[in-house]
């Protein structure tokens, strides 16, 4: 049986707004609707709000975590009865994740893309080659300064 880790349930309490997510009662109506969970076996918002509830910290931040398959679609925001806000909670995990330096890898290269060209997808000379031997416009220029200073602020 699972052993309740309380230490860590409070450090995820703390950065939610709101107790809202300590009311889940398991019913699943988030998982109805949820892509990532149509597509991936290994996702489950209702499994997630459990070990939140658990506070398991290894299996929601770890190296194995399923967090990082949610689209932050919001879906499950607007299925749950009771008001629990699943994403709310997934993005949460997200953070202390990144912040314990345990997101994966490609997270780091795609912050950095967007830190420095405001791109997910890092664009260089031989994208818009390539797109030209595909017929397509070079890809458009983006307010690299704007983002910057939004993601400063
Ligand atoms: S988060 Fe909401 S919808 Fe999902 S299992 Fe819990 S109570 Fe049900
Ligand atoms: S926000 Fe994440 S958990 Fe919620 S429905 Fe979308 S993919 Fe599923």
């Amino acid at each position: 049986m699972a052993k309740l880790n309380f230490e860590f349930r409070k450090r995820l309490d703390a950065i939610i707004d709101g107790d809202h997510h300590n009311y889940c009662y398991q019913c699943g109506a988030c998982v109805a609707d949820c892509p990532a969970a149509r597509y991936s076996p290994d996702f489950n918002p209702r499994q997630i709000m459990l070990l939140a509830l658990l506070g398991q910290e290894e299996a929601l931040i770890g190296e194995n975590s399923p967090i990082w398959l949610c689209t932050n679609c919001y879906t499950c925001y607007e299925r749950c009865p009771q008001d629990v806000r699943p994403i709310e909670v997934i993005i949460a995990l997200k953070n202390i994740a990144s912040g314990g330096k345990r997101a994966p890898g490609i997270l780091e290269q795609i912050q950095k893309s967007v830190n420095e060209q405001g791109r997910t997808v890092a664009w260089s000379p031989l994208v818009d080659r390539r797109r030209k031997e595909l017929g397509l416009e070079p890809v458009k220029p983006v307010p690299v300064e704007e983002i910057q200073k939004l993601l400063e602020e």
